[in-house]
């Protein structure tokens, strides 16, 4: 226990001191103490997050949280107001309009989202985009980069999120064994690198990209995340472009969609509009506004 508390200490010095290096210290502590003070965030967090949804938004870096396998820095506080305005109106309120009621999104969504202001980098080079720990805890990384374009904000945050939310599904209702009969042995397991180096390669074998060609539940949840986030057109062409390899992805899809409209009563076409639509109105949010 001692060593484990000496290599937090060890952490959390080295990352305060790599971000004093490159910029002066935020006036609203990101590293939370013991005696941290409410901000008006907190206050909006309050009335946004924890009294409709019951989740817990943290926006400042908590090393017990945080995975000391990366050299991580904490979210400026202006960048984590924008994303959970945006969380809240690009990925939870459109649950909200598709199914009529808060309900979903309270009994499914992750109880606690942790921000990270960095990415976290992988020793082969990838980045991790989000973790999602058995349904309780949802991390984003990279939010000091935040930009306001819809497919940088789909590419780094909300496809991720449709991905992780994703699992949270299909683990508390498995989705029939018919899906992970399709690809079979197609599979290519837990491989370091990707057998696939590119979308359309995996797309050509049947994946909608090559992490969905890890296995069954990654393949089914990349189905639902890629398939809300990209408009009908993007979507037809990327499966008339992959060939044979298309019929299968439409196959798994059939599944996918009947799975989704069955169990959990959504309409992956109405959710894909009602995303669409709120991810045209981006321009026309107010991302500092948190008054209450
Ligand atoms: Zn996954």
């Amino acid at each position: 226990m001692k060593k484990y508390i000496k290599y937090l200490a060890i952490a959390a010095f080295a990352v305060f001191a790599a971000s004093c290096q490159e910029k002066p210290l935020d006036p609203e502590s990101q590293i939370l103490d013991s005696k941290v003070e409410q901000t008006d965030f907190d206050k909006w967090l309050v009335k946004n997050y924890v009294e409709p949804y019951n989740i817990d938004f943290k926006y400042r870096m908590e090393y017990n949280e945080s995975d000391m396998n990366y050299y991580l820095v904490p979210a400026e506080y202006e960048k984590s107001i924008q994303i959970a305005k945006l969380l809240l109106h690009l990925c939870i309120n459109s649950y909200d309009e598709v199914t009529g009621s808060k309900d979903f999104i309270r009994e499914n969504f992750p109880k606690m989202v942790h921000l990270v202001g960095s990415a976290a980098y992988k020793n082969n080079g990838t980045m991790v985009l989000g973790t999602a720990e058995g349904g309780l805890k949802m991390t984003l990384y990279y939010i000091n980069s935040l930009q306001l374009d819809p497919s940088f904000l789909n590419y780094y945050y909300f496809k991720t999120m449709h991905h992780e939310f994703a699992h949270i599904l299909h683990q508390t209702k498995p989705y029939p064994s018919d899906f992970e009969m399709i690809s079979g042995t197609d599979y290519v397991a837990d491989t370091w690198n990707d057998v696939y180096k590119s979308d359309s390669a995996a797309q050509a074998a049947g994946f909608v990209s090559p992490y969905a060609s890890k296995e069954a539940n990654e393949d089914f949840v990349e189905i639902i995340a890629i398939y809300i986030t990209n408009d009908a057109t993007t979507w037809n062409k990327m499966l008339t472009n992959a060939g044979d390899g298309g019929d299968v992805i439409q196959s798994k899809f059939d599944i996918v969609y009947n799975y989704m409209m069955n169990s959990w009563g959504i309409d992956l076409d109405e959710l894909r509009s009602v995303i669409l639509r709120r991810e045209s109105e981006i321009s026309t949010l107010d991302l500092t506004d948190i008054t209450l």
